[in-house]
């Protein structure tokens, strides 16, 4: 036996079967009993771990975040919590010390309402940090940043922006005028997609994630390349189901024609469907309704296929064995994704929609209609409750985000954060779909779809392993499943529900490695 956990707790979600103890052979699980049964297994080349009492759960798989995307913006300075003018300069200061010449600090989070000073930051603030490298901190919202000289003057002054202006006497771009900073963002090489994949890895291991169905293509040659060398060089420690966002025809055709489809590669990192994105976010007014916003009745929000050109691009997927994945936040981005989905010839391929906020009854019923999957994020109730039922009026808030419906309806769920556009931590997006609260403590809007722990974390392993076809062996603590295997420092199922909050991660296990612990 290569390893083996004793004085546990361990929630195999193996309807009947309890321990105490997990052999692990390999990759796998070689069997689950009490103290005395597993450790008769040990030999003198078994590594032994006490989890004194700790509660070992299946490894936690999300159904969908940017896993390039969160180490990104790992690396970005967070200054959401700074309080002053002053700090920003240290923070920032300290960071621009790591950075070459000619380099440039990217910086997000800040609050003018939250810095003693009361101001926003402008160019001469910065000026102070360096002007040898270029310095650029978006505030918030994403919809300001400022900037240093050394920014600045690469930018053409006479430059005529729709949509947006530029401060320069401050150095503040407003809006559309933001464009300009991309185009100052440094190349992305594989190189560069390897260390910002590296911080999300170790981040997510960290937080207890062992699998993760994740959307990174820009290049897909590029990002396939990085994978491949992080895998190659042992550094691949989280399993990854790749969400292949390949937006129109051609590219799809030309990924086909390079010889990918759902299910190339292996366990650790595989194919998975193709992702499209059929409208924006709730947010921004920009995801499709079948009504004209509450608060904005001039629009219903963008779709942003049309029907015929999604049906191609979607024939010609599953004609060519992808699994499709659709983001859809709005019911009309919904519909025409279902309506679509109705016109493949085989259902039994786990089509999915991602998000599947903004619903109705005939939504459901399709959906189990169709046999399509629902990739939820209660996460995103943390801020939607607040701003769903201004968006979209009372009637159509009642009959969205049905989590406990989606459940007692049959349909296939898997549990998700889309980090880094919510936190990647498990524990917390497990609270919002359990607790009827927001993490403040505030209620939620609609507590009839809140679900119980056991199916959040049910929905969260195996629900999610369903998505990606890995349910057979990946998923519940059984023998012969992968040892993927999350080991926390108390036992969830039997605590106060607030204390689940507090809950931190001791052990990740990958295929029987530790890839982290506490
Ligand atoms: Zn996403």
């Amino acid at each position: 036996m290569d390893l083996i956990l004793y004085n546990g707790t361990i929630y195999t979600q193996d309807k009947t079967k309890k321990a105490e103890a997990i052999a692990i052979k390999g990759e796998c699980i070689h069997n689950l009993g009490s103290n005395e049964e597993i450790l008769k297994l040990k030999t003198n080349k078994t590594a032994l771990v006490d989890l004194k009492g700790s509660l070992a759960i299946p490894g936690f798989n999300d159904s969908h975040i940017h896993l390039s995307g969160t180490g990104l913006y790992l690396e970005n300075i967070n200054l959401s919590k700074t309080k002053s003018i002053k700090e920003i300069k240290e923070v920032v200061g300290e960071k621009a010390k790591t950075k070459k010449t000619g380099e440039i600090v990217f910086g997000r989070g800040w609050n003018q309402d939250n810095l003693a000073e009361k101001r926003l930051l402008n160019k001469t603030d910065l000026d102070e940090i360096a002007t040898d490298k270029g310095i650029i901190l978006y505030r918030v919202c994403g919809h300001i940043a400022v900037v240093n000289s050394y920014v600045l003057k690469q930018i053409n002054p006479n430059l005529k922006i729709a949509g947006g202006n530029i401060d320069y006497e401050k150095g503040i771009f407003y809006e559309n005028a933001l464009e300009l900073l991309s185009g100052l963002m440094p190349e992305v090489t594989v190189e560069t997609i390897k260390d910002n994949l590296r911080r999300g890895i170790s981040h997510a291991n960290k937080l207890g994630l062992t699998s993760v169905q994740s959307d990174d293509f820009g290049d897909y040659k590029k990002v396939l390349s990085a994978y491949q060398e992080l895998k190659q060089a042992g550094e691949l420690t989280l399993r990854v189901y790749e969400q292949s966002l390949l937006p129109d025809i051609n590219s799809l055709k030309a990924f086909i024609h390079d010889g990918y489809k759902t299910g190339v590669g292996d366990d650790y990192f595989k194919i998975g469907p193709l992702k499209l994105l059929l409208d924006g976010s709730l947010g921004a007014h920009t995801a499709a309704l079948s009504i004209p916003y509450n608060d904005k009745p001039e629009t219903k929000g963008i779709l942003t296929y049309t029907d015929d050109v999604l049906n191609e691009i979607i024939t010609y997927a599953a004609k060519h064995g992808m699994q499709i994945a659709i983001h859809g936040i709005g019911d009309r981005a919904i519909k025409q994704a279902l309506d679509q989905i109705a016109k493949l010839d085989y259902q039994g391929a786990r089509h999915s929609i991602i998000h599947l906020q903004i619903t109705d009854e005939e939504i459901i019923a399709r959906l189990k209609a169709l046999h399509t999957l629902a990739l939820v994020q209660p996460i995103f109730l943390d801020y939607d409750h607040k701003i769903v039922e201004k968006r979209v009026g009372t009637k159509l808030a009642s009959t969205s985000y049905r989590l406990k419906t989606l459940l007692d309806k049959g349909i296939k769920i898997g549990l998700g954060t889309d980090s880094p556009v919510e936190t990647l931590d498990p524990i917390k997006n497990l609270y919002l779909a359990t607790s009827g609260k927001d993490l403040d403590g505030n209620p939620i809007y609609n507590p009839n779809e809140v679900i119980s722990l056991e199916e959040a974390v049910f929905n969260y392993t195996y629900g999610s392993s369903y998505a990606s076809f890995t349910e057979e062996y990946k998923g519940l603590l059984k023998p012969g499943y992968l040892a993927d295997i999350t080991v926390l420092d108390k036992d969830i199922f039997n605590i106060d529900k607030n204390d689940l909050l507090h809950t931190k991660v001791r052990y990740t296990i990958v295929g029987g490695q530790i890839v982290y612990q506490k």
